[in-house]
């Protein structure tokens, strides 16, 4: 299957790893929205959250709720916003992005990350 996402989870491209399980994976977005902007997917390819059966659907939020307390502790930011949409890869996908306020989550801020601040920062992240 040509997606992008199940050959990030096939190892057969890389991605900023911040976080994985049997079941999920978390990477930071290389265009993030703000700093620390992480993507959550299920390692089964599934194309719409809310089409997911209900086992992987909590157990996706669940792993998000935890990766997202991590991410406030390390930002130490008021929230950790989500955001499902689903255009830009058909592997579902929920951005979770530290926030201060509520504008921060708009798609045209993304900016391409500089590869060698995110390695250090999904470092600072998983451990
Ligand atoms: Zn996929």
């Amino acid at each position: 299957m040509d997606c992008l996402f199940c050959k990030i989870i096939a190892g057969e491209i890389p991605c900023h790893k911040v976080w994985e399980d049997d079941n999920h994976l978390a990477f930071l977005d290389i265009n993030p929205v703000a700093v620390g902007h992480t993507m959550m997917i299920p390692k089964s390819h599934a194309t719409e959250l809310f089409e997911m059966d209900n086992v992987s659907y909590q157990s996706l939020l669940a792993a998000s709720k935890m990766v997202a307390a991590r991410l406030k502790e390390v930002f130490k930011v008021p929230r950790i916003g989500a955001v499902v949409e689903g255009f830009g890869v058909d592997h579902v996908h929920i951005h979770l992005v530290p926030i201060t306020g509520p504008h921060q989550l708009d798609s045209r801020l993304a900016k391409p990350g500089d590869h060698a601040d995110l390695a250090k920062l999904a470092q600072r992240i998983s451990t």
